[in-house]
């Protein structure tokens, strides 16, 4: 049995945290694999060593002298290792960092904070050291050589049948380190699953699991317990966050599961994301609820389009000039909208708008005011009638106006479009509708 165990930087914070990872480590012996973010916030008013490294190298930039900086970051993992009793010299380490930081690139600096906190977990587990920048091989643009990385691994494994290595970063084929986007040790977890093969991910954060709604709208949402890949992407692109993005997409390559848990109350079940789930007629039949503000849709209409060939192709090529992604094409006979982002057309809206009148000779193109979008995600809608009647009888009762509607052919989603002012109502709306 081969797992991946990932710690988040909240699970790794604070010395009373080191403690909680080991006997998450110690409860089961195939934990062996073991990835680490940088020590997170310890409270909402602490401050993550990430963004410390950051404010480091904008000092060096700006010509201030970085040194309360490095003091409040070595005082963070020297807290850390006195009071856990550890011997890795980490001062010594970042005393000699803090001389060599005017030389080092930002990513290289940024990727200190995990390098740090995983040489003190694994003196803290008793635990090889593994360095993510003789691992993770990277490519220069950015892309992941996994081959490569299988073959260092194997060398690894040769002489070690466990270890703890650094999240959020690799290096690049000339040796230099590279660091990924924000919240990148998820990543890291993700890759080492699948070159490894692993059986599981293990991703240990400080929420058991994800809900089915964002508890900053609902009041105490349900836990979802088993979610495929597919609806996860759903709902994280419609604004759900627990996990990166991009570590999905290792994961599905290989069909790793991917068990979300909470560090601290470890007892919780958590969510298991699977590939596939087989129907089950006691699952919920609506997974999640996921919504995002601010889109915006261009009105286009014009008398007997629905008979003019390349019509719409003619309006999607400005938009494709453009460089902006269309989230929905909801149409009617003579009219269609084009709903995007309203941020991605902030600079040139009434430019394209201009552009789709001469070339379309359109009778109408309108703008409207902002709105929000929101998601109901379930494999077992599918099939299954009667969702959608209830959602909007719902919505209808709550005298809750829907702008847009809009469902996958997968029928894994149903969308419907609200007014700003209306949003968490309509959220909190379905939530219930659905949840009784
Ligand atoms: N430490 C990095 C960040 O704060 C990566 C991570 O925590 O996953 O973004």
């Amino acid at each position: 049995m081969i797992k991946i165990t990932k710690f988040g930087g909240s699970s790794v914070a604070s010395a009373e945290q080191f403690k909680k990872v080991k006997a998450i480590i110690e409860a089961d012996p195939t934990r062996r694999f073991v990835v680490i973010s940088a020590a997170g916030k310890r409270f909402s008013k602490d401050n993550k060593i990430t963004d410390l490294l950051y404010l480091c190298h904008s000092h060096i930039l700006y010509h201030v002298d970085p040194a309360p900086l490095l003091k409040t970051i070595t005082d963070r993992f020297f807290e850390i290792k006195s009071e856990l009793g550890l011997s890795t010299p980490i001062e010594a380490e970042i005393e000699a960092f803090g001389k060599a930081l005017p030389n080092l690139s930002v990513d290289e600096i940024v990727s200190r904070g995990e390098y740090f906190t995983s040489k003190l977990m694994a003196d803290f587990l008793g635990f090889p050291f593994v360095d993510a920048k003789d691992v993770v091989a990277m490519r220069f643009d950015g892309s992941f050589d996994y081959e490569l990385i299988e073959k260092r691994l194997l060398e690894v494994l040769k002489t070690h049948d466990r270890f703890v290595m650094p999240g959020f970063y690799g290096s690049y084929p000339n040796g230099q380190i590279a660091v990924m986007s924000r919240g990148g040790s998820d990543i890291s977890g993700s890759i080492l699953a699948r070159c490894l093969n692993a059986d599981l991910y293990e991703n240990w954060t400080d929420v058991s699991g994800f809900l089915m709604a964002d508890p900053r709208i609902v009041k105490n949402p349900r836990n979802i317990q088993k979610i495929t890949f597919s609806e996860l992407r759903e709902l994280s692109y419609m604004g759900a966050s627990v996990l990166h993005e991009e570590a999905v997409f290792p994961l599905r390559e290989q069909n790793i599961p991917l068990q979300v848990l909470n560090t601290n109350r470890p007892e919780d079940a958590g969510t298991i994301v699977l590939d596939s789930i087989e129907p089950n007629p006691n699952d919920p039949l609506v997974t999640g609820i996921a919504g995002r503000k601010n889109f915006i849709a261009i009105e286009i209409s014009k008398k007997h389009m629905s008979n003019a060939v390349g019509f719409v192709k003619d309006v999607l090529e400005i938009f494709e000039q453009y460089h902006i992604s269309i989230e929905h094409l909801p149409s009617g006979i003579d009219s269609f909208s084009v709903v995007v982002n309203q941020k991605d057309v902030a600079n040139n809206v009434h430019e394209i708008i201009a552009r789709i009148k001469e070339k379309t000779q359109a009778d109408l193109v309108r703008l409207t005011e902002p709105f929000a979008l929101i998601a109901i995600v379930g494999r077992n809608m599918t099939q299954r009638s009667g969702t959608s009647g209830r959602l909007f009888a719902a919505l209808g009762q709550a005298g809750i106006n829907i702008r847009m509607i809009s469902q996958g052919s997968a029928e894994l989603n149903i969308i419907v479009g609200v007014n700003h002012e209306d949003f968490d109502r309509a959220v909190n709306c379905l939530y219930e509708t659905f949840t009784h």
